[in-house]
């Protein structure tokens, strides 16, 4: 294969993006494609399956609440969803505690290890972290260079500025890691999320999905506090038959600040006049656009590449 044309990154962005570029080869900078997401994914509908025709999505019914101070709420109001906001992300604004219909919603769950499914039929190359990009050529970290024709990047902007070597001495784009905590539980089979608005824990959401409880945190937490919410919510298990996955898994790029959108749009379309490459991805494109919105911006670069239709949208990444 000369294929010139590559995909950066392969999480999930850059292997959704490869189940439907076939032709186009993968760059990953880690030795391995990492085996699961580890957090919580949950999508709105099963359109992600069909587009990209991998096994369908599970459909189930996820009840929600709230917990504060010790009692669960089953609806939130605004005093819940102001402290929910404030604590994950310093802001007021519309966060997913508010339920489109009663306190049930229907999602759609994939495979929990859906990374491992869409690495199968793709040409990924792992080892190859990019640190520059210029004149149609990649350089690589261990020195060698890979002329290409065009790019499709789901490396975080904030990185991928860099190796164009575009200015970015004020360090606008910033960022908060998040932790996951994924246990697996005996005897346990129902999908429930509770959020959390109390402000002495950093753990904000505590999600059940089948036999698997997902606590998401803004910083480290310790295993006797799992301990202590689960016993809290009423399980009687016997807390030796929880087997931890991942205990304070690190998401790097887990909480982004928004910064000014058209300063955003104007990087992503430098990217492409000057570079010819195309942005994909919530990290990529610096906002926190849910997987399904993938479906769209894969099907607009595929205009900008293939139909060299409206040379560059600029809602990329959501209007
Ligand atoms: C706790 C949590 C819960 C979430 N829940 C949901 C949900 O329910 N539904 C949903 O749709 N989304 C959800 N998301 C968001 C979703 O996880 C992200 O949008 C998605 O994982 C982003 O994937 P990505 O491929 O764009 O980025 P990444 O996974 O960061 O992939 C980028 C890849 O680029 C590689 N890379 C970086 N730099 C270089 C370089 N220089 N050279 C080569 N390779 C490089 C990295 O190693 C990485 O593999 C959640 C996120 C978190 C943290």
């Amino acid at each position: 294969l000369n294929s010139k044309n590559y995909i950066l990154g392969a999480g999930l962005s850059g292997l959704i993006c490869a189940n439907y570029f076939k032709e186009y080869k993968v760059l990953e900078r880690s030795d391995s494609v990492k085996i699961n997401h580890r957090a919580l994914l949950r999508f709105k509908s099963n359109e992600l399956s069909k587009f990209i025709n991998i096994r369908s999505f599970k459909a189930v019914n996820v009840r929600k609440s709230i917990y504060h101070k010790g009692k669960f709420y089953d609806k939130p109001d605004l005093t819940a969803s102001i402290l929910y906001s404030q604590k994950v992300s310093n802001t007021i604004s519309d966060r997913s505690i508010w339920m489109e219909d009663g306190n049930h919603v229907i999602r759609y769950l994939p495979n929990y290890n859906l990374i491992n499914e869409l690495s199968l039929n793709t040409n990924v190359k792992c080892s190859k972290k990019i640190i520059k990009i210029d004149n149609g050529r990649i350089t690589f970290s261990n020195g060698t260079i890979e002329a290409y024709d065009t790019i499709i990047s789901t490396i975080p902007l904030n990185e991928m500025v860099k190796i164009v070597g575009i200015d970015d001495k004020d360090n606008k784009f910033k960022s908060k890691s998040i932790f996951t905590t994924v246990i697996k539980i005996k005897d346990c089979d129902f999908h429930h999320t509770v959020y959390i608005i109390d402000e002495d824990t950093s753990i904000y959401r505590i999600s059940f999905v089948g036999n698997t409880v997902i606590f998401e945190s803004m910083d480290r937490i310790t295993k006797p506090i799992v301990y202590d919410f689960l016993t809290a919510f009423g399980l009687k298990q016997n807390m030796n038959d929880c087997v931890f996955d991942c205990f304070n898994f690190i998401h790097q790029y887990g909480k982004l600040f928004s910064i000014d959108r058209d300063v955003v749009k104007s990087i992503l379309l430098y990217l492409t006049e000057e570079f010819n490459i195309y942005s994909l991805g919530r990290y990529a494109v610096w906002r926190n656009i849910m997987s399904e919105d993938l479906i769209k911006d894969i099907l607009k670069i595929k205009e900008m590449i293939y139909c060299d239709k409206h040379k560059y949208d600029i809602k990329l990444g959501g209007s």
